[in-house]
């Protein structure tokens, strides 16, 4: 995965009343801005300039560019001059990819001693943005909204996180899920609504018969598993009876021979993300748990039991946390240490927990699994690495979608576990454990999430912006209050807000 080719366009807006000198300046300037967001750190993709934009008709016709051009993301407008709005609706309208409205001004200092008229025509964003604002509202057009000098190092930041959630964005609208098998029996949050997820998000959510996936086992070459098992050795660690002649070496083996085929599985038929279910292993002989966590690793999105909407939420946070410091994985909430001064929370699977978040080289081990009745599969165990992280869920109310999403801290263990042969993260969620859980279970979150320690709270508002779903997040600020009034407010907006 990379950001390799795609880019967000810059578009300015103006009108033809000033002039070609002045539109010349206009476009000189909007060059300069649009170059500045180029070879900031922060924004993680090309920002592409394209020619200052005066009338109605290069406006549609630059937004219908922008909707069929696959590498572009996004767009970014900025109205260094004025640019009567009218003339915007119809571009606006056909957009379809994420908008991010930019409020700037070519130079930050304002020449007080040489200020005339001419420069004021020529600088005027902070009306030329209101008139465009207020048609962006009165479209009711979805948009990140950033103002600030494009030098600044907030603004952006900001354009980098947004740019981020536009590529989570174009990876939901283009991406394939295989589920083998189907949900967990009886289980009600890893339920949904998949016609409307599709409808909404773009993602095409199907199922596979697990043995179809075994059938690819079953024709995995020796070879291909040697190349598999030497990796293993380079990168965990592990006892020597788990190594090539040890004995229980076989079980090693076999998970690398699922990994094999799984890979080729979603390869070949352009899945980004996959789900499995205990309950139905078919012909497995162990429960995928390894080769689901090196897959994670390569970007690809994983629910367990079935879980399609974990599994896409997480290829989609992959996908915009590309190249970012820390990991970002399947996890669920497990257990609770409420003893000590700040309570924390025990996150981990049956096995599936991403090594990208791991704070230290995960052993490879061979354990019996209590559940499912197959043969001990083989697993990755670490501990997470402490950092500032946000876990986020994704459940189906029936009349819409909720992502519930919650500021946490990963922390060390307080002790050892050495008993515990699965990869877990221990946290501690913002404000605090009680305001935090009692807000997660009012919300109806689920127990399924995405942890990410690579991203935050900007890209996840910004990408319900895109999407136009609901977000309720739980960060330093929430209190009980405050949250019970959101949900409130919320359940009326959101109900107001869907077509009849
Ligand atoms: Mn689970």
């Amino acid at each position: 995965m990379a950001f390799d080719g795609q880019e967000i366009w810059f578009l300015t807006g103006s009108q033809g009343l000033y002039g070609e000198e002045t539109l010349q300046q206009v476009a000189e300037q909007s060059q300069r801005v649009a170059e500045t967001l180029d070879g900031a750190d922060a924004v993680p993709v090309r920002v592409v300039w394209k020619p200052v934009l005066t009338d109605a008709g290069a406006i549609r016709s630059m937004m219908g560019q922008a909707n069929e051009d696959p590498n572009c993301l996004g767009v970014i407008t900025w109205m260094h001059t004025f640019s009567p709005a009218k003339m915007w609706i119809s571009g606006l309208d056909a957009l379809r990819k994420p908008l991010l409205h930019l409020h700037t001004q070519a130079d930050a200092a304002l020449p007080w001693a040489t200020i005339d008229m001419d420069f004021m025509n020529l600088n005027q964003a902070a009306h030329g943005d209101r008139e465009y604002g207020f048609m962006l509202t009165r479209l009711r057009t979805p948009r990140t909204t950033v103002s600030g000098h494009a030098g600044n190092p907030r603004v952006q930041a900001r354009v980098g996180s947004w740019a981020r959630a536009a590529a989570g964005a174009a990876a939901a609208r283009g991406l394939k899920l295989a589920r083998f098998g189907d949900n967990m029996r009886n289980v009600a949050v890893t339920e949904g609504d998949k016609v409307e997820a599709e409808i909404r998000f773009g993602m095409s959510v199907n199922t596979w018969g697990v043995n179809d996936l075994v059938a690819v086992v079953e024709r995995v070459s020796d070879s291909a598993v040697d190349a598999v098992v030497a990796e293993y050795g380079d990168l965990y660690d592990m006892d020597a009876d788990l190594r090539p002649g040890g004995d229980r070496h076989h079980s090693v083996r076999y998970q690398a021979r699922i990994e094999v085929a799984l890979r080729s599985f979603l390869t070949d038929g352009g899945f980004g993300a996959f789900t499995t279910n205990f309950e139905d292993l078919g012909g497995l002989r162990q429960l995928p748990g390894l080769a689901v966590q090196r897959l994670m690793a390569d970007g690809y999105g994983f629910g367990g039991e079935g879980d399609w909407k974990t599994s896409a939420l997480l290829r989609v946070l992959k996908v915009a946390a590309q190249g970012l410091p820390g990991g970002t994985s399947f996890m669920e909430d497990y257990t609770y240490d409420l003893a000590s001064e700040t309570p924390k929370i025990l996150g981990a699977h049956m096995l599936e927990v991403c090594p990208t978040i791991a704070g230290e080289k995960p052993r490879l081990e061979v354990h019996p699994l209590g559940i499912g009745g197959r043969e001990d599969p083989a697993r990755l165990v670490f501990s997470a690495a402490p950092a500032a992280g946000i876990t986020i869920g994704w459940s189906d109310l029936g009349d819409r979608f909720r992502w519930v999403a919650n500021e946490v801290d990963v922390v060390e263990p307080s002790e050892p576990l050495p008993n515990l042969p699965v990869a877990r993260a221990v946290w501690e969620p913002r404000p605090d454990f009680e305001t935090a859980t009692e807000g997660w279970l009012t919300a109806g979150g689920p127990h399924h999430t995405v942890l990410s320690t690579q991203l935050g709270a900007d890209e996840l508002t910004d990408l319900a912006e895109v999407f136009q779903t609901e977000l309720v997040l739980i960060d330093a600020d929430t209190t009980r209050r405050s949250l019970a009034k959101e949900l409130r407010w919320s359940a009326a907006y959101h109900r107001l807000n869907q077509r009849l």
